[in-house]
């Protein structure tokens, strides 16, 4: 490799193969004939998306050789390519805003890990934020398995994530007890699959209060967490006024058609039984809404909750 030369090479900041080119180069391969014959390569190389620097070491394998055109007796060398961030912290940003400290902290220092192939450390530190995450979102559950289990309660991920991350349970678990290096390709879907929980749990919906999409209420949990948001994120909440449902829900929230009445009903009664203390139902004494609708129930709001 020489300077300027451009190179395809894993950016973590981009997450898939870029373009890079190189800035510096020094090839160290000492050789004597009676050793095998190999060098190692270090590189600074810039990615030419995301204009993120990174280390780069090449392994020159010279006698494992290969033709690329047997015609023309051309013959190329095997090389093995590992890219390093010097500091991991610069991709992270957009998560440190996101993420509680304390997940953030461990999330780092297992990006860090992965960057630098710590494999061992990379499976105990997945199964760590795992952990974190459940403690984070005050999901229960006597040990790990039935944790991961009940993760799927929060509304955000999917069966498929649940049955993902029992299988990343295991890899921490070996890992752990049995001190079990696991494969580099299974650490690799193994981050993949955090990143993507971190961003449904975290990331996306703090994304989606910066648009103007309308948030889709198909689950009863959904719909009450929903309108608590609203009135801690709303400083003009009034607490005189009457709301109905579609009131408290509006502008964002979207409730389908036939689950209305069963999210009304349910509020109702949690209400009527004393669990939700920071609403109640009242009479609709709006002066403004001329039209009423006698079916509605109507709602006030007693304290932030
Ligand atoms: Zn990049």
């Amino acid at each position: 490799m020489t300077e300027d030369t451009k190179i395809k090479a894993e950016c973590l900041d981009c997450k898939r193969q870029t373009n890079h080119q190189v800035i510096a180069t020094k090839l160290h391969a000492p050789f004597s004939p009676h050793e095998y014959h190999d060098g190692k390569e270090y590189s600074i190389i810039q990615c030419l998306g995301c204009d993120q620097f990174s280390f780069l070491k090449t392994y020159h394998d010279y006698e494992a050789r290969y033709a690329i055109d047997w015609e023309q007796d051309e013959f190329d060398h095997v090389r093995i390519y590992t890219n390093f961030y010097p500091d991991a912290s610069e991709v992270l940003n957009k998560y440190r805003i996101s993420l509680p400290e304390n997940l953030y902290t461990i999330y780092e220092e297992t990006k860090v890990a992965f960057t630098q192939n710590l494999d061992i450390f990379t499976a105990i530190g997945i199964r760590s934020i795992i952990e974190g995450i459940c403690k984070d979102k005050k999901v229960t559950g006597r040990d790990l398995e039935k944790k991961i289990s009940n993760l799927k309660n929060l509304g955000d991920i999917s069966k498929r994530d649940v049955d993902l991350l029992h299988s990343l349970r295991f890899l921490g678990n070996d890992a752990v007890h049995a001190l079990i290096k696991p494969e580099r390709n299974d650490i690799i879907v193994a981050f993949n699959i955090i990143e993507h929980l971190i961003q449904a749990i975290y990331l996306m919906p703090k994304e989606l209060k910066r648009t103007n999409f309308k948030i889709h209420l198909d689950e009863y949990s959904k719909f009450e967490e929903f309108i608590m948001e609203m009135i801690r994120n709303h400083i003009s909440f009034d607490f005189s006024y009457n709301y109905s449902i579609k009131k408290l829900i509006s502008p964002r929230g979207k409730i389908p058609y036939d689950k209305f009445g069963e999210f009304e009903q349910k509020l109702n009664s949690r209400i009527k039984s004393g669990e939700l203390d920071w609403i109640e139902i009242t009479q609709n004494e709006n002066q403004s809404d001329s039209i009423q609708n006698n079916n509605e129930t109507f709602y006030k709001i007693n304290k932030v909750p």
